[in-house]
This record gives C-alpha cells, structure tokens and sequence, in this order.
C-alpha cells in the first residue's frame, strides 16, 4: 500500500464563490441548464468535453496527466428537490444556509462544488491523476430520471463515486435498500348514505380495514414500509364507492421486501373479501437494494481518500435512494459518499463551511489517488 500523501492545497474562497453561485441558480427539475451554464464555462478552460446525453445529464472528459489507466466517473446531481425562486443563500462563520424561503439545494450543490473545486485544485498543483469521467445527472429528486436514462456505455468508467448522501464527510455507503411503490384501489358500492346505506358498501371502510391489517412503519433492522397518501370518497351523504392508497416499502434485503409487500397486498385483499368489496394492487419496483464489499477496490479508494483528508472512513447503511443505485444496477461500481449537508428537503438545510472544504478535499484525493 503507497504511504498516504498530505492534504491538496485548496482555494476555499473559490469554492464557496462557486458554490454561491450555483444556489443561486433555481434548477429544479426541468432547469439543470442554469447548472450546466455555470459549470461549463468553469471547467472548460481546463481543457474539459462536455456534452450532454439525450435525457439532459451532462457528461465531461478530462483527459489524465500523466496517467491513462484507472479512469474514474464523478457524479453529482444538478436538480434540487423543490424550486428556490428568489432564495438567497446566507453565510455566516458557521456555513451556508436558505433564507427560509425555500430548500437551499445543498443536495447536491454541495456535490457538484466539491468535485468542480477538486478538478481546479488538483490542475493547479500540477499533480499526475487518472482520466476522469463526470456525469451531472438531471432529475435525481424527481425519481432519478437522469441516471435511470443513462447509457453505462457512454463512458469508460466501471467506478463511479456519487457525491450525494447525507451524514458526516467520511462515511461510505456500502448497503443501500430495494424500495417498491405501491397503489392499491379499494373499490365498494355508492348508496344514498341517509336513506339506503345498507345497499352500499363504504371503501373507506375498507380502506381502514386494510390498512389496520398492514405491518407499517419499522419492521426490522432492514425493512420500512409506509401509506404516504390517502384519498377517495365523494360526499358526506355518499357511501364512498372508491378510495386509494399511495405506499411504499424498502428493505436492505431484496427476501425481505417482498416478503412485506406480500403483507401489504394480503392485507388489503383480506379487507376486501372480509367486507365484500375488490381491489386493484399495483406495485412498482423503483430500485433495487445493493451491497459492495469492503474489498471493492472503489470502496478501498474511497478508504484511502478519506484518511488522506485526515478523516476516519465508516461503512454505513442508509436508508434512502440515489443515482448510485442505478449506476450499480447498470454495472458500474458506485459508492455513495456523505457530503455532509443538514436536514435535506426543508428550509432549514444547510451546509457547514468545514463539511464544504472537507468533502472537497476528498474529491482531490479520489482524483489524486485513482
Ligand atoms: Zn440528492
């Protein structure tokens, strides 16, 4: 194993100039442009393709020094989760927060500055690295519509480190769950609620029933599941004739979900039979779950980077989704990183300035060290 180097010398005003900027750009799913036209005009000079893909994903090359072999892909998303018209991000000695207006896109802002400002810092210092793939997804908080369109054959790349989970910089995604969405119809029969409700059969019964039989919440270690959204009936003096659920369920065991979702259709199947109505169950699958060993040579650079950061790397599990998931699912090795942002998707998001600098310094070391 080569020794571990020192830290790469980084222009923190310009990372949080880069930064800034980029926030400041509204680009919720449909605007990633506003992104690309920031990120384009700072990376090209240094001698970085861009092109984007059919769906809108930007995708750059940047050519090794000295170095052909070993290439690497970087990902960040350029979507945030909600719009930010108008937000004004605000800074002060602890980081970088919305004005409450709005979600401030750290996730995954964050992201992209930490690998743009990594790619500056290691041209500037002259140090020999890898080829380096990036691909800046669109739509990753809609329902990762860039990396689910995504070619894997488009790059060379059969590691790719995505800059987008939360938790403390130095922490390594190496288990991440499958997660299925489901929508099931209870249908019953409409009658006038004050004069012949013994003719009806009311789906918002049936619909409690249900959901009264459902394993719902934590189920174990590995496996969650959730009704997200309800909805049906017509009027108070109608017995409902239809109502609807929206679900979800995940578990860091592919068994193990389907195992619950079993659960979850017998569940309103048995309401069903029980009170004499039907029902439709659609289920979708949306991921699947993965794990990477801590061999993976990708998971073992990703270890080196973090400790030339001066910081300890964990292995952890998560419990959400990200472009990793369909990157792995593409067979290209992808180990999630925790960029270290703060209560994601709500106005109180922030991004401490020490989290910025760090996961930027990881960035340089994976280019560095690929
Ligand atoms: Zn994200």
């Amino acid at each position: 194993m080569p020794p571990i180097p020192g830290p790469i010398s980084i222009n923190h005003d310009r990372l949080l100039k880069n930064f800034l900027d980029m926030l400041s750009a509204d680009s919720f799913h449909g605007n990633e442009k506003r992104v690309e036209q920031i990120i384009r005009p700072t990376l090209e000079p240094l001698g970085i393709n861009f092109h984007c893909d059919t769906i809108g994903n930007l995708l750059g090359y940047w050519p090794g020094r000295n170095r052909s072999d070993g290439v690497i892909m970087l990902n960040a998303h350029m979507d945030t989760v909600r719009p930010t018209p108008g937000m004004r991000p605000i800074v002060d000695d602890i980081g970088v927060r919305s004005d409450g207006s709005s979600v401030l896109g750290a996730d995954d802002k964050a992201g992209l500055a930490a690998i743009i400002e990594a790619i500056r810092s290691v041209d500037d210092a002259g140090l020999d690295h890898a080829p380096i793939e990036l691909v800046f997804t669109v739509g990753e908080d809609v329902g990762h519509v860039g990396s689910k369109a995504f070619d894997p054959n488009s790059i060379q790349a059969r590691t790719s480190f995505v800059f987008d989970a939360g938790g403390p910089v130095g922490h390594i995604v190496v288990r991440a769950p499958g997660q299925v969405r489901i929508c099931a119809t209870l249908h019953g029969r409409a009658a006038h609620a004050g004069i012949e409700p013994e003719l009806g059969t009311s789906a918002i019964s049936l619909l409690a029933r249900a959901i009264d039989r459902m394993p719902l919440g934590r189920i174990d270690d590995d496996t969650t599941a959730n009704i997200g959204r309800i909805e049906g009936g017509m009027a108070s003096n109608i017995v409902a004739p239809e109502a609807r659920i929206e679900a979800e369920a995940r578990s860091l065991s592919e068994p193990q979900l389907e195992t619950q979702v079993t659960a979850m259709r017998l569940a309103v199947s048995k309401a069903a039979d029980e009170l004499g109505g039907s029902f439709t169950f659609n289920e979708q699958r949306f991921y699947t779950a993965y794990e990477l060993n801590a061999n993976t040579p990708g998971v073992q650079l990703a270890d080196r980077a973090i400790e030339a950061s001066g910081l300890t790397p964990h292995h952890v599990s998560t419990g959400g989704g990200s472009d990793a998931h369909e990157f792995n699912q593409k067979g290209i090795t992808s180990i999630c990183l925790s960029v270290g942002y703060v209560d994601v998707h709500t106005v109180d998001e922030s991004m401490p300035h020490e989290a910025l600098r760090d996961i930027t310094q990881v960035a340089a070391q994976l280019i560095n060290q690929a």
